[in-house]
């Protein structure tokens, strides 16, 4: 049915000077089987590939796309800017201008600092909280993404708290050794290790919405733990709100669950699409940054103009009209509602799990609260609402672990094509039960 040749083409000739043809490994759909489409261009809730397929869109670039693709305001303050110039690797304004919109939303930012990766700031971040508070050891939660940076890339074995094994080649056996790694969710080992070894850690990381092993929402009172513990050992709390931070709530997950952090990372809508990140938290912490500490971080590309542009652009309209996170997150939760009903109808098990205008599909019977749970899910019927779905022109992650996302610019009639769309899915996943 999908005509994908063209594609098909130009993966094969990618492989040849790209590892996997790709430049971020999900993008090769190898956890799918299959070939990814090659973007030509994308509008709105819309994404066409080389072959001229048309799909309506639920990846919208990992999530920075809160606007839908090429919103003509955010285009129309890029072609303003671009011909005074790409980049000066000097001050201006218009950082400035960002840091106080960013400040807006997240009142707890009270300093921060721009980057051009999700990867950077978490990796900053670490480094000032280690810097701040003398001390090594960082804890993750198994199943959390921080990007790809030494100290980040580590999961755990078994058991509860398992000193840090690097993930990839590659990362040095000591820098992994500090990473400690829990699970997610799970009050009672957060305790039982601040109990044992709180003085020694310099700061948790977490995502406070989890997003990366699907959309894992915090069981009530595990932020509130992280907060407690963080804060009778001194050490750092740093919410990881590249992902949920304009999506959780117009002020992330840290307005949605009222807990301050002490760092926040954002990334993904917060460039609006450009390559553009920060860290930030209270002025305490992030004056210790250099150069009015001695905490370093630097970048030649940090607060680039034009990314900053689009990121500005990008909040300045969501802060026009706050009615617009509202709009989104009804529209997510319209859909998610659909799926239930449809999958119920068809006898298929799923818990459909959203947090603001982010949403997963487990193929499971029961709440996913961790990344154990969501490793239990059926991944047959995973592949085939996803093929069936593509096939027909609904792009949605090609994986079971990843979170899909919503925009302003779907509409009720994306919606009901999606949902009609998903119905056959499901009918199909139940023939084969
Ligand atoms: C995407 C993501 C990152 C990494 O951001 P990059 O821009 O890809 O480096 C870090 N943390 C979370 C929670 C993310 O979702």
């Amino acid at each position: 049915m999908l005509q994908l040749g063209k594609s098909q083409k130009a993966f094969d000739d990618a492989k040849r000077y790209l590892p996997g043809g790709v430049n971020s490994p999900v993008r090769s759909y190898r956890s799918v089987g299959s070939t990814p489409p090659f973007i030509s261009s994308a509008s709105g809730s819309r994404i066409y590939d080389i072959d001229n397929n048309e799909y309506i869109d639920f990846v919208l670039s990992w999530g920075p796309m809160i606007l839908g693709h090429a919103n003509p305001e955010v285009i129309a303050s890029l072609q303003e800017a671009i011909p005074r110039g790409t980049s000066f690797g000097a001050p201006t304004l218009l950082e400035t201008e960002l840091a106080k919109k960013i400040q807006a939303f997240m009142p707890n930012m009270e300093m921060l600092r721009m980057v051009s990766s999700g990867t950077e700031a978490t990796m900053s971040a670490l480094r000032v909280a280690r810097g701040y508070t003398g001390r090594d050891s960082i804890v993750k939660f198994i199943g959390n993404y921080h990007g790809h940076s030494d100290s980040l890339l580590v999961k755990a074995g078994s058991g509860l708290a398992t000193f840090g094994v690097p993930d990839s080649p590659g990362v040095p056996k000591g820098v992994a050794e500090n990473t400690i790694t829990i699970p997610y969710n799970d009050i009672e080992a957060v305790k039982s290790l601040f109990a044992e070894k709180g003085d020694e850690i310099a700061a948790i990381i977490v995502e406070p919405v989890a997003g990366n092993m699907g959309c894992v929402p915090p069981v009530p009172g595990f932020l509130e733990t992280l907060r407690e513990v963080t804060k009778e050992h001194d050490a750092v709390l740093i919410f990881d709100e590249v992902m949920c931070g304009f999506r959780a709530s117009s002020g992330g997950a840290q307005k949605l669950y009222k807990i301050k952090p002490d760092l926040t990372c954002l990334g993904k809508i917060v460039g609006g699409g450009m390559p553009m990140a920060v860290f930030g938290g209270s002025a305490k912490i992030m004056s210790q940054v250099a150069p009015s500490g001695p905490i370093y971080q630097a970048g030649t590309l940090s607060g680039n103009p034009i990314a900053v542009t689009a990121g500005l652009a990008t909040l300045s309209i969501l802060q026009r009209d706050p009615t617009i996170f509202k709009s989104v997150e009804d529209t997510t939760e319209r859909l998610c509602e659909g799926y239930r009903k449809l999958a119920a109808e068809h006898g298929v098990p799923v818990q459909v799990q959203r947090v603001g205008s982010m949403f997963t599909i487990f193929f499971t019977d029961k709440p996913v609260l961790n990344f154990d749970d969501a490793c239990a899910c059926n991944n047959d019927h995973f592949q085939t609402f996803f093929h069936y779905n593509l096939e027909r022109g609904i792009y949605y992650a090609p994986s079971s672990y990843e979170s899909n996302f919503m925009s302003f610019a779907h509409k009720a009639a994306d919606i009901d094509t999606t949902l009609e769309i998903a119905g056959e899915a499901f009918r199909e996943i139940a023939k084969n039960m």
